[in-house]
């Protein structure tokens, strides 16, 4: 599913944030990548979700050598193959949640109603058939949280790459989300988890750990 060959991130002013890191996360598996502040994840993060080009190496996502498609293919592959979570959660505010988990689909060239049938759908499958017409301030962090989960897989892609999607939520309601990341990953999404928190990275099967922008073990 992911492939790094010899993947190196540098940054003006002399910054290496990944240094020659090589690494295979194949289909089905829930992978943790943990390390410590600056330790390169959210850099990794963005060079296998396509977001950032490495600056040496080669990433390939589903067969693809991302360095070999154009703007336009890897517009296309991001629609198809990714789904983002980000701590921040990033939804639209006075937006509802069904319209916030609708806008996953608008690159897909779903027609309007078929974009909210699918929606009402997803949000059905994180726990949230019941506030669909609630707009992020009218729902906790928790809750909104599951929205953001639900438009990143509305389009059921393969790959769902979430950057510490906890790190904003109290105990219970990151639990929560741990779980259900648990759930789309028993429901055959492979997933990459960003973490710094080392009992998180400890609960899912497999731990990447950074340091430095180097993999340290795995
Ligand atoms: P983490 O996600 O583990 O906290 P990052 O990948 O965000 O680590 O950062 C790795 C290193 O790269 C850090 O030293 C950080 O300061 C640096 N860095 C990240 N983004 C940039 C950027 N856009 N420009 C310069 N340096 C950056």
């Amino acid at each position: 599913m992911v492939e790094l060959d010899g993947v190196s991130k540098s940054y003006p002013g002399g910054v290496v944030a990944v240094d020659q890191v090589s690494l295979r996360i194949d289909r089905g598996e829930f992978v943790a990548i943990v390390g410590p502040s600056g330790s390169g994840k959210s850099t990794m993060l963005h060079l296998i979700g396509a977001l950032d080009r490495p600056s040496t190496g080669v990433v390939a996502i589903d067969g693809h050598r991302l360095d070999q498609l154009t703007d336009r293919q890897l517009s296309a592959l991001r629609a198809r193959t990714l789904g983002f979570v980000f701590q921040q959660f990033h939804l639209a505010p006075g937006v509802s949640a069904v319209d916030n988990v609708a806008d996953g689909l608008l690159y897909a060239g779903v027609p309007l109603a078929e974009r909210r049938r699918r929606a009402t759908a997803a949000l059905n499958r994180v726990g949230l058939g019941h506030r669909l017409d609630h707009e992020p301030h009218e729902l906790s962090g928790g809750e909104r949280q599951r929205v953001a989960i639900a438009r990143a897989v509305v389009g059921e892609p393969p790959l769902l790459l979430a950057d510490e999607p906890t790190g904003n939520l109290d105990s219970a309601a990151g639990a929560g989300v741990m779980t259900l990341l648990g759930d789309l990953h028993e429901a055959g999404t492979t997933i990459v988890v960003i973490t710094h928190d080392q009992e998180i990275a400890a609960s899912l099967p497999r731990q990447v750990r950074m340091k430095d922008g180097r993999v340290a073990a795995w």
